[in-house]
């Protein structure tokens, strides 16, 4: 059994800022989602993607600019929903199905 309380995978820090200067963050760098949850490579995907998109199209000021401004609420739903998940209690792995699969449809919109 995990010790969560003392494990470093269960961390829960969020990143204020996703830049300083010319350095961005991505990834679980930004947001180490609880791993119960399987979607940390989703987001760092996410990230890395749509942070080359802005560099693409932007100065790289207005690039993290963006970056930030349009990942963050995702980034944060994801973070919060899967430490909900982590922090319940399940009795029935078909109770747990439901529920991720329930929380999968809301990471989705
Ligand atoms: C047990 C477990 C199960 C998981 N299951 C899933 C899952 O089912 N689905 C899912 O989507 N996600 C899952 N995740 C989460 C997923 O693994 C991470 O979110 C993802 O790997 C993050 O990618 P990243 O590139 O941001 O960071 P990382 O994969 O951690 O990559 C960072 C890299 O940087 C390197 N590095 C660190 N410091 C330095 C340095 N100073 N110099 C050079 N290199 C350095 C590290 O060695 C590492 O290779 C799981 C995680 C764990 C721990």
């Amino acid at each position: 059994m995990l010790d969560k309380d003392n494990n470093p995978l269960f961390e829960e820090d969020l990143i204020k800022d996703y830049s300083h200067g010319r350095v961005a963050l991505i990834g679980d760098a930004l947001h180490t989602a609880d791993p119960n949850a399987g979607m940390g490579t989703t987001l760092g995907l996410e990230d890395a993607m749509y942070l080359s998109k802005m560099l693409r199209d932007h100065d790289y000021k207005d690039a993290f600019y963006y970056f930030e401004h349009d990942r963050k609420p995702r980034a944060e739903k994801v973070f919060r929903s899967a430490s909900l998940l982590d922090n319940l209690d399940f009795d029935h792995a078909e109770d747990y199905a439901f529920f991720n699969d329930g929380i999968d449809a809301g990471w989705d919109k």
